[in-house]
């Protein structure tokens, strides 16, 4: 990808307010006209070239949480007994093939401090087995899914904090 930059700023701000447009533009070479990503976050930078799909890490933390969503998903009681000789295999219209709750997103509902305790202890047992080269589970998805939890799981507790402090400031008497 070529892209030239110039710049594009033949009028006057007239109005009172800070324009956030920079002015300058990048034209590539189709003529297409573009802002600068400056400051921006670069997400693409995530995946480093070279490395095939299958062994990105963030692959292997995606492909972990496919398998978490399956874990997590909870199915109706069988009541055919078909599942119970041949797990999966139960009669059409058998409860056990529907779902009663969504696994995906599970780690989701996490807001308390015991669940970001039990995050961190994960995230750090999961990087030692990592860097003492445990090969029995992705042990660095799982490390990367822990922080996404425990982040996450922080950010929960901390719009919880605010919304009781703007409570308690709205009726003191609470
Ligand atoms: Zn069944």
């Amino acid at each position: 990808m070529t892209v030239t930059a110039f710049d594009t700023t033949p009028y006057e701000n007239t109005t009172p307010y800070e324009t956030k447009d920079p002015g300058r533009r990048d034209q590539y070479a189709s003529g297409m006209l573009s802002q600068p990503a400056t400051g921006r976050p670069r997400f693409d930078l995530i995946v480093p070239e070279n490395v095939p799909y299958d062994e990105q890490l963030l692959t292997c933390c995606a492909a972990l949480m496919t398998s978490g969503a399956e874990k997590y998903t909870r199915y109706g009681e069988c009541t055919c007994s078909e599942g119970e000789k041949d797990a999966g295999q139960h009669l059409p219209g058998c409860p056990a093939l529907t779902i009663s709750t969504r696994g995906e997103r599970n780690w989701e509902k996490a807001d308390s401090q015991a669940e970001l305790d039990r995050m961190k202890a994960s995230a750090f047992r999961h990087f030692m087995q990592w860097l003492t080269g445990e090969t029995d589970e992705d042990h660095a998805a799982a490390v990367v899914f822990n922080l996404l939890a425990a982040e996450s799981t922080a950010y929960a507790i901390g719009q919880r904090r605010t919304a009781v402090g703007n409570d308690r400031a709205q009726d003191p008497a609470r």
